[in-house]
């Protein structure tokens, strides 16, 4: 099989209907694939069967047929390759770069050092979990060196891992595997060449890279969206009901969302999603992308 030049993807968690934020995602993903005549998929991330909303991942494809988007191959499921992660975690155990810890959340917030991330994992279990009767995650080990991504839009960004996260978990105690985990699992095993997502993922790329190297994947190129914020700073979020995106008037979300982007926008209303699509494809610049968060004035001020 030969490996495609371009292949992108979007992959939304079904936390809640798609808002403003996850649209953004959906069309800067979308166009970057589609102007570079690469290949889009659409992968719902439901590892965590906790936070997931009945119907969120129907209502997300809904919308994004609603709002004329197009993708290739079948929607992937991650709740479906939990074997598939399974096998990851166990070839890392026995290679000896993963661990079980049997650390509870009270534990660590008691022994470690606070990181922009969290915690930071000191590593209490790295030579066998301190308690073996407790409920245990999987814990990958790090190393004391800077990772560092190049990214389209931020620029270089660096961690080093050991110092700044800590062992970090890739299989949790109550058993789902993480979404560090599954997703580079996923991005190799679907050949994504490249990565379009919002910033807020940003610092997770370094764990993402290091996993990559680990288990010996391709780097895919990646690009970060600026986060869409409202009028208080607050990044909108699903979670949260925030800006739902109304399906029904798809032509000016989507003119919204390219202006958030800072793209060129057609002379005059498009009459259709056809030709709105078609334009913003040939006009897509992707260094017209402001690197910082911008105000969205979707829920006014009071
Ligand atoms: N599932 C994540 C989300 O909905 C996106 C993960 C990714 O694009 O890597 O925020």
């Amino acid at each position: 099989m030969t490996t495609p030049t371009y292949r992108g993807r979007f992959a939304p968690s079904p936390t809640g209907s798609l808002h403003f934020g996850s649209l953004v995602a959906a069309v800067g993903s979308f166009l970057d694939a589609r102007h570079y005549s690469g290949e889009w998929l659409v992968r719902i991330e439901d590892l965590d069967r906790t936070r997931e909303v009945a119907g969120a991942a129907s209502s997300i494809l809904n919308s994004l047929e609603n709002f004329g988007f197009y993708w290739d191959g079948e929607i992937t499921y991650q709740s479906h390759r939990t074997d598939l992660y399974a096998e990851v975690v166990d070839r890392l155990l026995s290679l000896g770069l993963a661990y079980p810890c049997s650390c509870s959340r009270k534990t660590i917030q008691a022994q470690a050092v606070l990181g922009d991330e969290g915690p930071i994992y000191p590593g209490t279990c790295r030579s066998g979990p301190i308690d073996r009767d407790m409920q245990h995650s999987i814990r990958v080990m790090t190393q004391d060196m800077e990772i560092t991504i190049q990214d389209r839009v931020q620029g270089s960004y660096s961690q080093n891992l050991a110092q700044e996260i800590g062992d970090f978990v890739i299989r949790r105690s109550d058993g789902f595997h993480a979404y560090q985990l599954a997703v580079v699992i996923d991005d190799a095993m679907q050949k994504i060449t490249h990565v379009v997502r919002g910033t807020d993922l940003l610092s997770s790329s370094p764990r993402q890279r290091y996993l990559q190297q680990l288990l010996g994947f391709s780097k895919p190129n990646y690009l970060h969206l600026p986060l869409a914020i409202d009028h208080t700073g607050r990044k909108l979020s699903k979670q949260d009901k925030d800006a739902p995106v109304d399906p029904k008037h798809p032509m000016d979300s989507l003119l919204l969302a390219l202006e958030f982007l800072r793209q060129p926008l057609p002379p005059e209303r498009p009459t259709t999603l056809d030709e709105l699509w078609h334009w913003s494809i040939n006009a897509w610049r992707s260094d017209n992308i402001s690197a910082k968060a911008n105000y969205v004035a979707i829920n006014p001020a009071p």
